[in-house]
């Protein structure tokens, strides 16, 4: 199916709160344009260099979400046009998108990435970091950053009581967090791929990033 034919599919059967960022990293330009001439504005890649090159020749209203694990010293290239950051796991790395949202004049919008899945994965905050790194009173006095939730991604498997017992427990890391009152719009929570969104779906998730699902099976 061609990719305007595969958005329309995912949009059909999502409920409208959800927005669907669609993963275009390895894609080329021209398929994130046929994308966009369907509506689609969400676009999500995890490599900086190749979303910088994307941004600077594709039209300037797409929301650009970087979705990979971030490097302090790369910030800088994308602190210009960030729509959101969502893997953020250390206060030194919120600390630097502040700086440089700030040299930017602006407020970035960023999600701590949680780490819910079994399998070892280098990247992602255990609900105890999560917390340490709430209780650090240092994040109430960055004031070019605003953290808008949480990203997380599941378990790669076809059991789907597993997928949804780490969405589960992402969802409701996300509502204890949003109860505390700590941030003033702790309102996303980004789970859900191409092979769970539906699952995410039931467990709380607002924003769904798909990749395959849109653009075909990625070739590295
Ligand atoms: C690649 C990627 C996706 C999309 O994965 P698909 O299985 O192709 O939908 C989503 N989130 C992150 C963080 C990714 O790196």
């Amino acid at each position: 199916m061609s990719i305007a034919a595969n958005i329309k599919k995912i949009k059909e059967e999502l409920p409208s709160h959800i927005t669907l960022v669609a993963v275009s990293k390895t894609n080329p330009a021209e398929k994130i344009q046929e994308a966009y001439e369907t509506g689609q504005r969400h676009f999500g890649e995890n490599k900086v260099q190749e979303m910088v090159a994307k941004a600077n020749q594709l039209p300037t209203d797409i929301k650009w979400h970087f979705i990979g694990h971030l490097q302090t010293n790369k910030v800088k290239y994308i602190a210009p046009f960030v729509h959101l950051i969502h893997a953020v796991d250390s206060l030194k790395l919120l600390q630097e998108i502040d700086k440089q949202a700030k040299n930017n004049s602006r407020i970035i919008d960023c999600l701590l990435q949680v780490y819910i899945a079994t399998e070892e994965t280098k990247f992602g905050l255990s609900e105890e970091e999560i917390n340490t790194l709430l209780s650090n009173t240092i994040i109430g006095e960055l004031n070019h950053i605003n953290v808008r939730g949480l990203m997380g991604m599941a378990t790669n498997t076809n059991d789907v009581g597993q997928i949804s017992k780490e969405f589960d427990a992402i969802h409701r890391l996300h509502l204890r967090i949003n109860a505390s009152g700590k941030f003033k719009h702790f309102d996303i929570l980004s789970i859900g791929m191409s092979n769970d969104y539906r699952i995410a779906i039931q467990n709380g998730s607002n924003l769904i990033r798909v990749g395959s699902s849109i653009f075909g099976e990625r070739n590295y």
